[in-house]
């Protein structure tokens, strides 16, 4: 019944997920808080905290766009 989600800048912020992306833009709690989060590659809607940007565009990512690059982290004679 009550579609809203969750602000990730203030979880008391309870918005409709069409409205979300203008709440984005005027949220003060962003505007305080946005150097912690970046913004998903995938969905601009994604705002997620820079400790857990990795992993979520691992998780975001169309898996039509894998390609197999081994240079480079686990060349065992670098
Ligand atoms: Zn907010
Ligand atoms: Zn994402």
């Amino acid at each position: 019944m009550d579609d809203r989600i969750a602000c990730v800048y203030n979880s008391n912020h309870l918005i409709k997920p069409e409205k979300l992306v203008w709440h984005y833009v005027k949220c003060d709690d962003r505007r305080r808080l946005q150097h912690l989060f970046d913004i998903c590659p995938y969905d601009s809607m994604h705002h997620v905290p820079k400790p857990e940007f990795d992993a979520h565009v691992q998780r975001c990512k169309p898996p039509t766009t894998e390609m197999k690059l081994n240079f480079g982290t686990d060349d065992p004679w670098g």
